[in-house]
Order: C-alpha cells, then structure tokens, then sequence
C-alpha cells in the first residue's frame, strides 16, 4: 500500500515536470495521469481489502455483523447441507457438574484448545488440575505433551481408542500398530518376516506452530510378496510413517483409560460435561448468545455459569443451609460493611461540601 503511494506520487511529481514540456511530453503527461487515476480507484479497494484482512487476523472468515466470530458448522443444521454459521467454540471444565472454566475460540477443532484451557484454569484457581478427562478429539500430541510436562494425569481417549480394541483390528497382522517393533534397533519386521529399516526422519509443522517429528520405514522388497493383496494396494514398496512420541502417549493413555480409575473417569464423562451441556442447551434453551464481540459473549456466558453453578449449589447444599451461611457471613462482616458504609456517606458529604466551597470562592473570583 505504501509502496503504491509512493509510486503514485512519483508519476505526479513527474508528470508535472512533463506538462510544462512539448505537446509529446503533454500527451504523455494526459495518458498517465488516466492510469494514475485508474490506479487511485483500487487503491481504496485495495485498502478496504486489507482492513478486512486485518479484522480477520489469522482466522480464514469473519461474520460482518459480528466481526469477533467466525464461521463453522454447528451441530445444528436445519438446511441439511453443512452450512456454515458465525460462532464461537465454546470450551467449559467441569466438577460435580459445576462450571469451573470457561473459554472461547475461533478455532472451531478442539484438539488445539487444551493447553490455553488449561493455563486458564491455573490463572483462574492457582493451580493446575491434578487429573484431565477429555474426549478424543482433544488426543493429540500436543495435548498429551503438555499434560505430561505439567504432571497432570491425561484420561484423554485418542481417535482409535474404541477401534483398537475390536478383534478385528487386534487380529490384522498387517495393520502397523500389530507389527513388530525393534526399539533399540528401530526397526519394524512385516508379516513375511522382512526387516524394515527407517528412512527419513521429518519434522512436521502443524497451523498452530507445533513441530511433531515423524520417521518413515520402507520394505525392502515388495515385489512378489504372495501377501501383498492382503498388505497394500498401492505401487512400490510399501511405506509407513511413525510418529514416536505420539505412539507413547497412546500407549500410556491406553494403560490409564483401562485401569481402575480410567474406568471411573470414563463411566462419569457422560453425566459431567455433556450433562452441563444438556441442561444449559435444553433445559435453559440457551443455544445462542444475545450479544455480540468477544467481551460481551464473555459477559454474557459468565453470568449464566454464575446463575447455573448457583442454582446447582441450592440444588446441592439446600435452601436453609445456605441461609444459614448468608446469616453467619452478616453476622461477622455485617457490622464491619455497615461502618464502612457510614464512613464512605461521610466522606462524599465532606467531598461535595468542598466542591461547592471550590465553585463558591471560583465565583466570587470571577465577580472580582
Ligand atoms: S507386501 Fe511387502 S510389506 Fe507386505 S508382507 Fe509382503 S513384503 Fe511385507
């Protein structure tokens, strides 16, 4: 845009030089002032073009009657044809079905939420939690990493957790989970016994920044494989690309998901989050904000976790109880509220007191 500016700039300063010239030199001088002119137009095109990329940011949409939320598809889609609404994803945390957490992203996947969420968590309670249970779509390299490196316990499922343990899947020898693997060696052996080397070891770049390094290991010799029909249908040698540390989080995720307490997790994941979810969704019929940009849906979600997390408590706790509590918290800040109420009456009496005395002797001033 500068850069055009400047250009533009240029062939006027020039241009006026030309006009004082001969008739060839003023010609010329008419013909590119019509180009400047035609340039000065999408110049402003141009330059709304690039507000609006501003107003989108790294995002790839925006809606224009709520600049702050972008386009996805929602659960609900009455057309039946995937289309796509501006929104917010919203992510809650959960305990005893109390909203602990809340947050909102542009990002419509969740499986790039949960470190942010968690941080959040700790900004808002001082410290981390000791155990995450999530679904799969939050079973990501990513994810697992960052839980392990701050010792928090991933009940976290990954896409093949239920498949992966259908026999089927357990039984297809052919399947690169069921082969066999030599980690001090780093080799895997095929179903007819052939030895696969690795190859390229390659760093990987994801959107949001994180690097995962994955390692290929190609057979040596598939030609003429009386397996090969059951093996892989593409040409060549057949190829497989591991991610490592991915395939240890997995791993560890599988003995935590299947263990006594994984277990427990797993049996109240559906009456913790999604049931939060259902109550607010369908009970409150809350399904779409009533304001719009980002501070105000805060604002806006904020006070109904408030309300649901107090209703829930009165649900819990009971009426009289929490009576009781409201009658022993007067009790011992009551009075101390009440002086400081009187103190704060006196000092705006004092203080409009003083103002008028200011405007007072301010007029008698100006009179002199
Ligand atoms: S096709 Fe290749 S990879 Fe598959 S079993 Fe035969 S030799 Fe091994």
């Amino acid at each position: 845009m500068m850069h055009l500016q400047q250009l533009i700039d240029k062939v006027n300063e020039e241009n006026s030089r030309l006009a004082q010239g001969s008739k060839e030199d003023k010609e010329k001088a008419r013909q590119r002032q019509k180009a400047v002119n035609k340039l000065q137009k999408h110049q402003e095109k141009l330059k709304e073009y690039e507000d609006k990329l501003d107003t989108m940011g790294f995002r790839n949409s925006y809606s224009k009657t709520d600049p702050d939320a972008t386009f996805m598809r929602m659960k609900e889609d009455a057309m039946n044809n995937g289309q796509t609404k501006p929104g917010y994803n919203l992510q809650t945390g959960t305990e005893n079905q109390y909203i602990t957490n809340f947050a909102f992203y542009w990002n419509p996947t969740d499986s790039t939420t949960l470190p942010s969420f968690l941080t959040l968590d700790q900004t808002r309670w001082g410290k981390l939690p000791k155990e995450v249970c999530a679904d799969s779509g939050y079973g990501s390299e990513q994810n697992y990493e960052f839980m392990e490196n701050n010792g928090i316990e991933a009940y976290v499922k990954y896409n093949w957790f239920h498949k992966e343990q259908h026999r089927p899947f357990r039984n297809d020898p052919f399947r690169m989970e069921n082969m066999y693997y030599n980690w001090k060696d780093d080799y895997y052996v095929c179903p007819m016994g052939q030895l696969w080397e690795q190859g390229r070891h390659k760093k990987s770049v994801r959107d949001n920044g994180y690097a995962s390094w994955i390692d290929t290991y190609r057979a040596q010799r598939c030609e003429g494989c009386p397996l090969r029909g059951q093996c892989f249908k593409g040409k060549g040698n057949r190829t497989i690309n591991v991610n490592h540390q991915l395939k240890r989080y997995k791993k560890k995720a599988f003995e935590r998901l299947t263990s006594e307490r994984g277990l427990f997790h797993r049996s109240k994941r559906p009456v913790e989050p999604e049931a939060v979810f259902g109550q607010i969704k369908t009970d409150k019929q809350y399904k779409r904000f009533r304001h719009r940009g980002f501070p105000k849906i805060q604002m806006d979600f904020g006070i109904l976790a408030m309300a649901f997390n107090l209703q829930k408590l009165i649900k819990n706790v009971g009426k009289d109880q929490i009576k009781a509590v409201m009658e022993a918290f007067s009790t011992l800040f009551g009075p101390l509220l009440a002086s400081l109420w009187t103190l704060w009456g006196k000092f705006q009496k004092e203080e409009t007191s003083v103002n008028k005395n200011r405007q007072l002797s301010n007029r008698n001033l100006i009179a002199a």
